[in-house]
């Protein structure tokens, strides 16, 4: 028999499971289809409202009129927030932050990222430049060297544990053991360091980075931090994790490794998908619809030489002019004109220029969002997911 549902989620991204987040916790059948995992297992796992400036819940209002965080105004926004905060603790992996003020975390490469929200093995990581800050890299760790890090503080240094094997999650897993733990801890009791907050890459457990952390905290007596790092990410994996996890108690059923094969309507409605798959046929039904399929990265929108294609239902997608105003000169210079293509909504998150009346859509494939120029993208994810999620509810 067919599973009927009050909302299909068609992505499972930061909007995607946020979006179903709340509509669990408000008593919604929910499913989530999601061809494969997120761009946030990427990510440095820290939720980055608006990079600029010191307050980015404020810095809102400076944004283009057409900015999709302007549908959701300040207050849904911080509530949002607040509901992935709460998410996040119930799972064991809370984060900390605030809406009204920008922190600093230091990068791999030595450098400072403007962030908002961050998880506990970060909070100590927006340090004072006079305070000493001793790294503790891993043998042969595959790219992460301290001397990137070493070389722009003066007031710096570093040691080298070796934990016999070379990768992030290899290390990660490694942490989780007890008597591996253990002798870290006192190997890094036996250092002679200054005092001062001890830096580390973000290896510090997979599933049980609480335990792990708060143990190196109490046996070094020192405010320790982890260091984001290059793909794979461990914070990137522990988000991803937490969320997926926080679903399934939830209550929400997950078609995952699933893309859409076909769209049935019935006048303007969508009444289900069917997916693809090599065996039999599975058709998700449903009363309304999120699409949550991310931008060109996860394949939510697709480009030709001169048009944009959304892929699941071919909504019409917003193109910003023509090709050869898609990218600037300087690839590293933020705001790429293509970074505007996407999906326009109303101010109930439906898409435009549609006559599809349950149809509701979030995060990054909507258009304006320009994600990298603002530096905005899990918070621009939590906050027009949980705003669809609310949209479409009332409805259903
Ligand atoms: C490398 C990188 C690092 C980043 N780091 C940060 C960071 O540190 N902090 C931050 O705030 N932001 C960061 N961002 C931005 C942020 O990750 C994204 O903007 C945000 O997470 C996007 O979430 P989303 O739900 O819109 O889409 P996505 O994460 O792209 O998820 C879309 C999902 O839809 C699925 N999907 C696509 N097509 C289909 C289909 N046809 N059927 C079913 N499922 C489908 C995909 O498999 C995917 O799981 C980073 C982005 C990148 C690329």
């Amino acid at each position: 028999m067919n599973a009927i549902y009050d909302v299909v989620i068609i992505g499972g991204g930061m909007s995607g499971m946020m979006a179903a987040a709340a509509l669990a916790k408000n008593g919604r059948k929910v499913a989530v289809i999601s061809k494969g995992d997120p761009v946030c297992c990427f990510s440095t796992g820290c939720i980055d409202l608006l990079a600029d400036g010191d307050d980015p819940l404020k810095g809102i209002a400076s944004l283009p009129d057409n900015h999709p965080y302007h549908l959701v105004g300040e207050d849904a926004i911080a509530h949002s927030l607040d509901l992935f905060q709460g998410i996040m603790s119930e799972g064991g992996m809370p984060y900390v932050g605030d809406v009204h003020a920008n922190r600093r975390v230091l990068t791999s490469l030595g450098r400072c990222k403007s962030t908002c929200l961050v998880p506990e093995t970060m909070e100590f990581s927006d340090f004072d430049s006079d305070e000493y800050i001793h790294v503790i890299s891993f043998y042969k760790m595959k790219d992460f060297y301290p001397q990137y890090i070493t070389s722009r503080y003066t007031n710096a240094g570093y040691s080298v544990f070796d934990p016999g094997v070379i990768t992030t999650a290899g290390i990660a897993e490694k942490f989780e053991n007890r008597p591996f733990l253990e002798a870290f801890i006192s190997w890094v009791q036996g250092l002679d360091i200054p005092e001062g907050r001890i830096a580390m890459p973000a290896v510090l457990g997979r599933n049980l980075v609480g335990d792990v952390y708060h143990q190196i905290s109490a046996g070094c007596g020192r405010k320790i931090f982890e260091i984001p790092t290059l793909p794979p990410s461990m914070p990137g994996l522990r988000l991803f994790g937490g969320l997926k996890k926080a679903l399934l108690q939830k209550g929400v059923n997950l078609y995952w490794g699933k893309g859409i094969y076909s769209v049935e309507k019935l006048g303007n409605r969508i009444e289900a998908v069917t997916l693809a798959s090599s065996g039999r046929a599975t058709r998700v039904e449903g009363r309304a619809f999120i699409l949550a399929t991310g931008s060109f990265v996860s394949g939510g929108l697709q480009a030709s030489m001169d048009t944009v294609t959304e892929t699941v239902f071919d909504l019409p997608a917003y193109l910003p002019g023509a090709r050869e105003t898609w990218f600037n000169d300087d690839f590293f210079a933020a705001g790429h004109e293509i970074e505007k293509a996407g999906i326009r909504v109303d101010s109930s998150f439906r898409p435009v220029d549609t006559e599809i009346e349950n149809l509701y859509v979030c995060g990054s494939i909507l258009a304006f969002s320009e994600v990298m120029k603002y530096r905005c993208g899990h918070g621009m994810a939590i906050a027009t997911g949980v705003a669809a999620a609310n949209a479409c509810g009332g409805l259903v």
